[in-house]
């Protein structure tokens, strides 16, 4: 098979073990050798996510659980801190539900700021608000323990973050900062094909989503809730069996053969890289200071064809991504996340050096 290596931000390149598991044989959704595996696997969440909060998990993509924490937990009127396409889709989200929502949308490439958290929140107007951990659109990562420090003055507001393309691959301390709920999805830095998704809710917002009444079906939180907590590691449906032998190997090897620290240390140091590369050959996208540790979006300062370029690189047996939307082209985006190691980059960026014809 001609595959091609994946440097983009989701789907990621998944490691042989993991992909293998997928295909253990299936148990029933009942037995007991389910709510085994099912606590299991939450038990090494609540270590990778630092929290003592019960999990969720979704056999759906994240979108899902975006869906149930913006539905099931806005009792007044949700403001979303967006700094992206991400941000801007959790909007989206609460429009389709029919849930009261704001937006406050930074300029891309920036972050958002604790001045701008406290401007919406003194305002009393808001009980949930949404932010973007890290924003895969404009490579931006935000400083949630800055956030987290407006977040603690206004307890009355539910924070719900989307971890989508960081949990797994920078340090978010749930607890410590004081998140409600925290959402991930299987295919980015979890290094998992793509299909399960997962989320930590906190005891306030499981009080919040008992005061809204119509919080649809699928996702529910309650309901999800209920089947963890009270009927011990369940699923009210049909769970992704496959994700969920494959989570429990790779969170085995996150948690035990690497060890997060290092693992957290191997993401900053391998996004280090990227960006003196990008830097030496174009320009990072984003503002330093904010830019992320599991992708680096690269502002195209020299006018290549980012699509031509993705043509020769197919040819080698590499992928990288466009720019999102409105800045394909005009940027693209290397995705250094889950398992990829520094020799990875190295070997994309010789044949990217060779096929541009760039020099030192
Ligand atoms: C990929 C991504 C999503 C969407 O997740 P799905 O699993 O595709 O539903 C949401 N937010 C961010 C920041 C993402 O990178």
């Amino acid at each position: 098979m001609n595959h091609k290596k994946l440097f983009i931000p989701g789907p990621v390149e998944v490691d042989e073990g993991v992909l293998r598991k997928m295909a253990t044989p299936m148990i029933g959704h009942r037995s007991s050798e389910w709510s085994e595996l099912q606590q299991r696997v939450s038990e090494k969440l609540q270590t990778l996510m630092y929290t003592r909060n019960p999990i969720i998990l979704s056999a759906s993509s994240g979108t899902g659980l975006l869906e149930m924490a913006i539905r099931c937990t806005t009792a007044k009127r949700a403001i979303v801190f967006s700094v992206g396409a991400f941000g801007n889709r959790w909007h989206e989200i609460a429009e389709g539900n029919g849930v009261p929502a704001d937006k406050h949308e930074a300029e891309w490439g920036s972050g958002t700021t604790p001045e701008i958290v406290e401007r919406y929140l003194s305002t009393g107007k808001y009980d949930l608000a949404t932010v973007t951990h890290n924003e895969t659109s404009t490579g931006v990562m935000n400083h949630v323990e800055e956030l987290a420090e407006v977040f603690r003055k206004y307890p009355d507001v539910l924070w719900c973050v989307d971890a989508v393309s960081s949990l797994g691959g920078a340090k978010i301390e749930v607890d410590k900062l004081g998140i409600d709920i925290c959402v991930t999805s299987s295919q980015k830095a979890l290094g998992l094909p793509p299909g399960l998704s997962l989320a930590s809710v906190s005891e306030k917002a499981k009080q919040r989503a008992q005061r809204i009444d119509k919080r649809g079906y699928y996702f529910d939180m309650l309901l999800l809730l209920q089947y963890v907590v009270e009927r011990k590691f369940q699923y009210p449906s049909t769970p992704s069996i496959s994700h969920t032998f494959a989570l429990d190997f790779a969170l085995d090897r996150i948690l035990n053969q690497e060890g997060l620290e290092a693992r957290f240390a191997r993401h900053r140091e391998i996004a280090e890289y990227v960006r003196s590369w990008a830097k030496r050959h174009f320009a990072l996208f984003p503002k330093e200071e904010y830019a992320s540790n599991t992708v680096t979006c690269i502002s195209n300062t020299r006018q290549i064809s980012v699509k031509d370029l993705n043509g020769k690189l197919a040819e080698r047996g590499f992928t990288i991504s466009n720019g999102y939307g409105a800045l394909k082209e005009k940027t693209f985006r290397i995705a250094h996340m889950a398992e990829l190691q520094k020799t990875d980059l190295e070997e994309l960026f010789g044949h990217i050096e060779e096929i541009l014809e760039l020099t030192g």
